[in-house]
């Protein structure tokens, strides 16, 4: 898999709690790593250890990166629709022999409420059906698809994002400003309180935004649910801490013994 001595640091690329949750794992084992994150957030959730902030410009700034640190393994941890850092980092661990592992938290697809829910392709499908289902959205999509929805600039629209957005809202907007673990009870208040009827979110998948669906079904209200991107061909994707370290020590990345529990 890779043509170095695998000696060098294990980069996490993160952004979510499951990056987190790999970072405190290869701490405790004193394994060498270092997380990297977007810098699209002011006040982002730290992992524990070394964290750089900010691009690599590109696949090939990637690539430089990993040959400068001595990289040893990439674990791509990013949210499952950070699409483009996922496929920068298959092109540049191609570049640099460097094994790639992919971790990404499991779908709502096996949620039991999945097959009522509208199943779109993208932000605009999403649009057409959520107008055919409700007057009243709810919008979790995130800030930077904000723009497929412009057209709503009319409607009463809630939106939750994590951070102030860059331009105004529309006037009829609410944006709300938070981030989870949300709770089923928080939701159904939320959702009563702005008279939603329907809700829009992506495939983001785990634990930490999925209480909005509970509280959909309790109210008997619509889902309209964006598919994941599709994965890069090739790459290994595992979906928990552990099963990426059985896939770094297979690559012959020394991730340390597990601590004692
Ligand atoms: P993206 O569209 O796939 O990536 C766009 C560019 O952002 C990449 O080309 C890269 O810039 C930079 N980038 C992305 N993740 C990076 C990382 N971990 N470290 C360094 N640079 C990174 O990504 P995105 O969807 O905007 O997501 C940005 C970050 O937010 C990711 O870390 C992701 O895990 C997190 N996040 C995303 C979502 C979401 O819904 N998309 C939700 C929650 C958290 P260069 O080309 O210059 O290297």
């Amino acid at each position: 898999m890779t043509d170095r001595a695998a000696a060098g640091p294990v980069l996490v690329l993160g952004g979510t709690a499951e990056a987190r949750a790999l970072a405190h794992e290869l701490q405790s084992r004193e394994a060498a790593f270092l997380s990297s994150l977007a810098g699209r957030v002011q006040r982002p959730r730290l992992p524990v250890g070394e964290v750089r902030i900010g691009g690599f410009g590109g696949a090939e700034g990637l690539a430089a990166f990993i040959r400068e640190r001595g990289v040893a393994a990439v674990v791509d941890a990013t949210h499952p629709f950070a699409a483009t850092m996922s496929a920068n980092a298959a092109r540049a661990c191609a570049l640099t022999r460097t094994p790639l592992v992919r971790l990404a938290r499991p779908g709502w697809g096996d949620h039991p409420d999945a097959a009522s829910w509208t199943w779109v392709g993208d932000h605009d499908e999403a649009r057409t059906a959520a107008e055919s289902l409700g007057e009243r959205p709810f919008l979790t999509t995130g800030r930077q698809t904000l723009g497929h929805y412009a057209a709503w600039s009319g409607r009463e629209v809630l939106v939750r994002v994590v951070e102030r957005l860059d331009e105004p809202p529309p006037a009829r907007w609410t944006v709300v400003l938070d981030r989870g673990p949300y709770a089923v009870e928080g939701e159904l208040a939320l959702l009563r309180e702005h008279r939603i009827d329907v809700l829009l979110t992506k495939d983001s998948g785990g634990s930490y935004t999925a209480a909005k669906l509970d509280a959909a079904r309790a109210l008997g209200m619509p889902v309209v649910v964006i598919g994941r991107p599709a994965p890069v061909t090739g790459v290994a994707e595992v979906d928990s801490v552990a099963a990426v370290l059985s896939a770094l020590s297979d690559a012959g990345v020394d991730v340390g013994p597990a601590a004692p529990a």
